[in-house]
Parts: C-alpha cells; structure tokens; sequence
C-alpha cells in the first residue's frame, strides 16, 4: 500500500513555517501546538515532523526513534500541562482520528491530547 501525502495540507504549512501555531513543545522529530477550535480547557495536537498521513502509516513507516520521539513528546506534555494520573492529575484522552469512517480533517498524522475537564463518554452516537 502506498500512502499519498498532500503536502499543501494545513499542518505541512505549520511545520515549513508558511502559517503560524500556538507552539507547546518541538523536538527534533515531533511538533506540538495548542488545537484552533478547542473542545476541552486543554487540547493539543501532536504531530510528527515526517510526512505521515495517519496513524498506520506512521506505524508502518515512521523509523523506531520517529516513534519513541513522539511517544515520549506526548507523556512529557501530559506531564507539563497537569494532567498525568500517575502524577497525581485529574487525566486525559488521547484521540488520533483516521480516514473517512474516523473523520479525519488534516491529513497529516496527529494525537489530539483533551484535558482539563470531564470528557464524558468516549463516542456519541451518530
Ligand atoms: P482531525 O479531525 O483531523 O482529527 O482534527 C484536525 C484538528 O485540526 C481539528 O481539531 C481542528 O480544529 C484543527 N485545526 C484545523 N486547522 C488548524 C489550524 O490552522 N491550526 C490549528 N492549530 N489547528 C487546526
């Protein structure tokens, strides 16, 4: 399977610098910003710098340290926004929606980390 990447997709321009973020965290291999239309009192959005287009082709392609980079990069911001159980925070959800059935928006592989509030059930119907 080949993954076909847009790469006028709006968080490719973020990353070349073409549109600007609200920065939260970068790292050599992964970029974090706050989300534009947040659902909840913390919601940022975790991508990886390389050109993935979702999740399993991140997981299929991504080198070993692309993976543990973003891995890491998301507990660390768990961690510096209050929000990580194990250190006594109230916690948090993360959400990665993928192609049409998950509807997703951009194009380009993200984590959505959701805090801050009681996030309720996981899906609603419809
Ligand atoms: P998806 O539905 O693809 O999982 O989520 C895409 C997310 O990107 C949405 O939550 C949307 O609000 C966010 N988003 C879309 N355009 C922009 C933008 O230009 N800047 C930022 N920071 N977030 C965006």
């Amino acid at each position: 399977m080949a993954y076909s990447y847009d790469n006028q997709n709006i968080f490719a321009r973020i990353l070349r610098g073409d549109i600007p973020c609200s920065k939260v965290h970068e790292t050599a291999h992964t970029l974090a910003f706050n989300d534009i239309r947040p659902q909840a009192p913390h919601h940022v959005l975790v991508i990886p710098k390389g050109a993935y287009v979702n999740a399993d082709h991140f997981a299929r392609d991504a080198s070993d340290a692309e993976i543990v980079d973003f891995t890491r990069c998301i507990g660390e911001i768990c961690q510096s926004l209050g929000i990580t159980p194990g250190d006594g925070g109230a916690g948090y959800r993360l959400i990665t929606n993928s192609g049409d059935d998950g509807v997703q928006e951009v194009p380009h592989y993200h984590v959505h980390i959701l805090g801050g509030r009681v996030l309720g059930r996981m899906l609603a119907k419809g």
